[in-house]
C-alpha cells in the first residue's frame, strides 16, 4: 500500500537565524506548511503526482516570499525572465519554458507544453505566444515585481556590479549580512521553487520554477527549465527538483545524475542525492540543494548551503517544514 507524499523547496542559500527575524521565519514556515497542505490534499483525494506538483509550484509562484512568479528576481536590466519545467515519471513526458515575462504561472505554461504540444521546450516570445494560445493568464511584467527584490537588485549592483546573486544570498545582503564568502562572487545566487511527488498509483512527478538569479545577464538561462539538470522524474528511479548555482547544476546534469546513480550503481535515493550535492557539485563549486522522492516514498531534502526552504507532507500525516540545517 503506497503512502503518497509531496516535497517542496523554496530555494537554498545564505540564510541564518541572524539574517531572518522570528516574524519572517514564521512567515516562511507558514507559507511552506500551507502549500504542502494544499498539495497533500490533491494526493489525499486520489490526485496524480503531476497534479500535486503543479498545485504546489503554482502556489509557490504566487507567493512573493519566493523567487518565482510574483516576487521573481530582476535581471541586470531591471526586467524579469522566468523559467519553469515539469516532468511526468510515468511516461517521461516533459515540458519547459524559458525567458518569459508575461505568463502569470510559468509552471502552467510548462505543463501545457508537455500536454498540448509536440515539443518539450519553448523560449521567449514563442513561449509567450504559446501560453496565450493556451488561454493561460497573461499579466503585465510589473506583476512579478516586488520592492524587496528590487532593493536586492540595487544592493547587488552597488556592491558587486558584475555579480549575479542567488536570491536568498541577496536577501541576506539586504539584511546587512554578507553571505559567508564576502565579497559576493558570481557563484552565490539562488531562490528557485520546486516540488516532487509520489501518488497512490506509484507515479512520480517533478516541477521547478524560477526567476533565476539577481542581476543575471539578459538572456541567461539556468538549470531550472532544463530537463535532467533542474528537474527530472522517472518511475524507474526518482523525481528530483533542484535549487542553486544553475550553471554548475547544468554542467553536472544534477537531477539526472541522482536517477542515474540509482539505476546504474544501485544507490539508494539518499546515497545518490548525497553524492550529487555533497561530493560532485562542490568539486566544481556548485552550491545549493535538491529535493527528491523515489517509488517507495523515501524523501531526500539535501543541501550544501546554510539553509534551504523546504518541507514534505505524507498523506495522513502533518506537513513538516524547515529552513536551517
Ligand atoms: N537554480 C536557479 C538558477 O540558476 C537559481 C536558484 O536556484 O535560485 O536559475
Amino acid at each position: 500500500m503506497i503512502q503518497p507524499v509531496v516535497a517542496i523547496h523554496g530555494g537554498a542559500g545564505t540564510m541564518s537565524r541572524a539574517s531572518i527575524s522570528p516574524e519572517q521565519e514564521r512567515e516562511y514556515l507558514d507559507a511552506l506548511n500551507q502549500i504542502l497542505a494544499a498539495a497533500q490534499a490533491v494526493l489525499a483525494r486520489g490526485g496524480s503526482a503531476l497534479d500535486a506538483v503543479t498545485e504546489a509550484v503554482t502556489r509557490l509562484e504566487d507567493c512573493p516570499l519566493f523567487n518565482a512568479g510574483h516576487g521573481a528576481v530582476y535581471t541586470s536590466a531591471g526586467t524579469h525572465e522566468l523559467d519553469a519545467s515539469i516532468m511526468d515519471g510515468a511516461t517521461l513526458r516533459s515540458g519547459a519554458i524559458a525567458n518569459v515575462n508575461c505568463v502569470r504561472n510559468p509552471v502552467l505554461a510548462a505543463r501545457c507544453v508537455m500536454e498540448n504540444s509536440k515539443h518539450v521546450f519553448f523560449v521567449g516570445q514563442g513561449a509567450e505566444a504559446f501560453a496565450r494560445e493556451q488561454g493561460l493568464e497573461i499579466v503585465d511584467p510589473s506583476y512579478f515585481s516586488t520592492p524587496a527584490r528590487y532593493e536586492q537588485l540595487l544592493r547587488v549592483q552597488r556592491e558587486q556590479p558584475g555579480a549575479a546573486v542567488l536570491d536568498h544570498d541577496g536577501q541576506a545582503m539586504v539584511a546587512g549580512m554578507q553571505p559567508a564568502a564576502a565579497p559576493i562572487d558570481p557563484d552565490r545566487k539562488f531562490g528557485t521553487v520546486g516540488a516532487v511527488a509520489l501518488d497512490a498509483q506509484g507515479n512520480l512527478a517533478a516541477a521547478t520554477s524560477t526567476g533565476g538569479v539577481t542581476n543575471k545577464q539578459v538572456g541567461r538561462v539556468g538549470d531550472a527549465p532544463l530537463i535532467g539538470a533542474g528537474c527530472y522524474a522517472s518511475n524507474a528511479t526518482c523525481a528530483v527538483s533542484t535549487t542553486g548555482t544553475g550553471e554548475m547544476f547544468i554542467r553536472m546534469v544534477a537531477s539526472y545524475d541522482v536517477a542515474a546513480q540509482m539505476e546504474y550503481r544501485g544507490a539508494t535515493l539518499e546515497e545518490a542525492a548525497h553524492s550529487v550535492v555533497h561530493d560532485k557539485l562542490p568539486r566544481i563549486g556548485g552550491k545549493g540543494g535538491l529535493i527528491a522522492v523515489d517509488g517507495q516514498g523515501n524523501v531526500s531534502l539535501t543541501f550544501n548551503t546554510e539553509g534551504m526552504y523546504r518541507g514534505h507532507a505524507r498523506v495522513g500525516e502533518a506537513p513538516v517544514a524547515a529552513i536551517y540545517r
